[in-house]
């Protein structure tokens, strides 16, 4: 695929960015038949898509603020997405644990409704339980004054394996889908963007790559790449910051996932049995500057060990998180807007002067809708031939059973399976293949580091790197490690 970036005359359509949007966009334009590439400058999901709290959901807390499309697209792209990768996702059921009858009445109904706008695409009926059964169905949880629970479905998926899954989807389509090569400029002719500029940062090597049309994906550094475009316009997008902490199963331990759906701040927290662990979260913290690797705060950590502890019946101590991480989300900006946590979870397509569309916002969930506007946009503004979208039905990854077999939790990774994501997944750093081709780092950042130097070996031999690149793969993967794990003192 690099050769093929220094070969091809023109493309269709370049995509810059390999996270949820861009892999989307991906598959999406490949599969109509167009000539696609894209481009990341990290890893697949290195960037917002991999730090998600894993669901496939319509989002119950937008129903709360009256946002009725919102919900009900993101419920329909749950059931395409439950349809098209059913090996990548399943249905979760959930407890919303009720301390009074009026919580059972407005939750109850709450969540009917929820059920009824999911209309064919339904993956579940809610149910409103009795205390005891609320208890059988959440385990963990502190009993006293519960006054029973309701419970209701969504779906859960493993966000880096999908995108990984998408890489390879949109290849089989015909894509060019190239990580580690990072967009340095836009190429324009007569004010138009007509490609890009990149740089392969593992060969160090440039090229300039041209297009009908550049899709610009690329989350929360979308203001980046616009300022490429037009250099001092206005932010689009405001990053907010969103951390969860990973803990053993014994805490929670049983196959529902818990919805406190109103914390001190008005928001939702979940604990979500994810792997061999449980997973605690989200926060909505504002920030101002974008990371490639942003830090939870304290107070943040503080906030949902908390939460978690008031409705658990033992308590978890921060010698207890196993992993911890955090994620940007790209929310669109707008003028009025006080807190980022009021602001639409919506997507924004927007059409620069220069024809480049830029598409963020969203959700991992809508990544397919999403991907579905921004190629019809780009198609309809740069006279592409137009071809119909296909992806409402079109099968994700292949239909065997990779998602399940290669998501590793807490097992010493074989060499076949190494082997497998260097030769097959383009897993290039000892990072690609702790992170996020497996998830151990997500979920025991010690285990993570305990098979890095034997994971980087093996590495080593099958790409043919000497003892130097073991050593520093190791080494900034125990910097990058060490983020990942809570300090006790
Ligand atoms: C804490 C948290 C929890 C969430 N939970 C859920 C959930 O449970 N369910 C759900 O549906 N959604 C969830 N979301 C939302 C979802 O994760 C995001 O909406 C989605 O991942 C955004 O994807 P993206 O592709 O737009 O951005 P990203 O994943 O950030 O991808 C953008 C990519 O562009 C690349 N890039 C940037 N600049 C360049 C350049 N110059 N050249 C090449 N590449 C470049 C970046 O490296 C990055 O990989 C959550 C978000 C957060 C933060």
């Amino acid at each position: 695929m690099l050769q093929r970036l220094g070969t091809e005359q023109e493309w269709d359509i370049i995509v810059i960015g390999g996270g949820a949007t861009g892999l989307g966009v991906a598959v999406d334009a490949a599969s109509r038949g167009y000539k696609t590439v894209l481009v990341e400058q990290f890893d697949f999901a290195k960037g917002t898509s991999s730090r998600a709290t894993k669901l496939v959901h319509g989002g119950v807390r937008y129903l709360a603020q009256g946002n009725i499309k919102l919900v009900m697209e993101a419920l329909r792209e749950r059931g395409y997405l439950l349809k098209n990768a059913p090996h990548l996702t399943t249905a979760l059921p959930f407890v919303i644990p009720a301390y009074s009858l009026w919580d059972k009445f407005y939750y109850g109904i709450g969540l009917m409704v929820y059920d009824i706008l999911s209309g064919t695409l339904s993956i579940g009926k809610t149910k409103v339980l009795s205390k005891k059964q609320a208890v059988q169905h959440l385990p963990g949880i502190e009993a006293a004054k519960l006054s029973g629970g309701i419970l209701y479905y969504d779906g859960q998926f493993d966000d880096a394996r999908l995108a990984t899954e998408l890489a390879k989807t949109a290849v089989q389509h015909g894509a060019a889908v190239v990580n580690y090569c990072k967009v340095t400029g836009l190429v324009k002719q007569d004010g138009k963007t007509c490609g890009v500029t990149v740089l392969d940062t593992v060969h160090n090597k440039p090229y300039q790559l041209k297009a009908k049309a550049v899709i610009n994906a690329t989350g929360v550094f979308t203001n980046a790449i616009l300022n490429m475009d037009e250099p001092g316009q206005q932010n689009l997008v405001a990053p907010s910051q969103g951390v969860h902490l990973v803990v053993d199963k014994h805490f929670f331990p049983g196959k529902h996932a818990m919805m406190i759906p109103k914390t001190d701040d008005g928001r939702v927290l979940f604990a979500v049995p994810w792997h061999d662990k449980v997973v605690l979260g989200t926060t909505d913290t504002p920030v101002e500057h974008v990371e490639v690797e942003p830090k939870p705060l304290e107070e943040e950590i503080a906030f949902i060990l908390h939460h978690a502890n008031r409705y658990l019946a033992a308590t978890i101590n921060r010698g207890d998180v196993r992993s911890m991480f955090a994620g940007l989300r790209p929310l669109v900006k707008q003028r009025h807007a006080k807190k980022t946590s009021v602001l639409s979870r919506d997507h924004t397509i927007l059409v620069s002067a220069s024809n480049m569309v830029t598409v963020t916002g969203g959700k991992w969930t809508t990544y397919r809708r999403m991907a579905e506007d921004a190629v019809n946009h780009a198609a309809t503004t740069t006279g592409l031939p137009a071809k119909p979208c296909i992806t409402k039905t079109l099968p994700i990854g292949k239909q065997a059973k990779d998602g399940d077999t290669l998501v590793h939790g807490s097992v010493t990774l074989t060499r076949e399976t190494i082997q497998y994501f260097v030769e097959e997944e383009m897993a290039i750093m000892l990072e690609d293949i702790l992170a996020r081709r497996t998830r151990v780092l997500f979920l025991n950042a010690a285990e993570a580091l305990a098979q890095a130097q034997s994971t980087a070996a093996t590495m080593a031999e099958i790409l043919g790197k000497d003892e130097h690149w073991v050593t520093s793969q190791v080494t900034s993967f125990k910097a990058l490690a060490s983020q990942y794990q809570l300090k006790t003192d």
